[in-house]
């Protein structure tokens, strides 16, 4: 499956992020990120999409791994 274009660079693919079903903008100050529900992004700790209701294991989740993801992008 190709990863989608980040809904704010559409003409960049956005980057599978390891075993999981999220795609990652590559763009570091972007943090757009994707899955099968739609995207989403991660601000101030707390996942941010339009209407979800018990999302606390998942904003663990993805906010771990856009820090990783950015740790491993560099600056
Ligand atoms: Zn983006």
């Amino acid at each position: 499956m190709t990863p989608p274009p980040c809904d704010r660079h559409k003409n960049l693919e956005m980057v599978p992020f390891g075993q999981t079903l999220i795609d990652v903008c590559p763009v570091p100050s972007c943090g757009r990120c994707h899955d099968d529900q739609g995207y989403f992004e991660v601000v101030d700790g707390k996942l941010v999409r339009g209407q979800i209701a018990d999302t606390n294991k998942f904003v663990v989740a993805a906010e771990r791994m856009v820090n990783a993801f950015r740790a491993r992008a560099g600056p």
